[in-house]
């Protein structure tokens, strides 16, 4: 895929630090954060959005990298979203998964 952020940052062809990284994803801060925790986790194949998603391994991926950071940052207890795009309305069209939070209960988030 030319053209995608989100494929140049896995690529390593944009500077990124990886706050979590497997076979199937990586992780890295939101360059604009609306928590002090959020944490964009995306696949390393590009998939636009997630109704086209093939791979159940990125979904497991996923949790195990959602559970590392919630409890690295001990957000357990405080209150986190879990945001996911889908159907073409996100402004980066690679799938990435919004970790944020604290939220607290029924928070809003922006
Ligand atoms: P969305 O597609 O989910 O509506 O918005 C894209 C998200 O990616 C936004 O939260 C935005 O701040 C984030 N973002 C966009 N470009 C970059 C970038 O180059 N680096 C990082 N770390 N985040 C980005
Ligand atoms: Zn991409």
């Amino acid at each position: 895929m030319t053209d995608c952020i989100f494929c140049e940052i896995v690529k390593g062809e944009i500077p990124k630090d990886f706050v979590y990284k497997d076979a199937n994803i990586v992780a890295f801060d939101d360059i604009h954060p609306v928590a002090k925790v959020h944490v964009l986790f995306i696949p390393k194949v590009h998939v636009d959005a997630f109704e086209n998603l093939q791979e159940d391994d990125v979904l497991m991926s996923v949790r195990r990298g959602i559970q590392k950071i919630v409890e690295q940052n001990e957000l357990v207890g405080k209150g986190y979203k879990i945001l996911v795009n889908g159907g073409g309305g996100q402004v980066i069209n690679h799938l990435h998964f919004h970790l944020i939070g604290p939220t607290g209960l029924h928070t809003p988030v922006k």
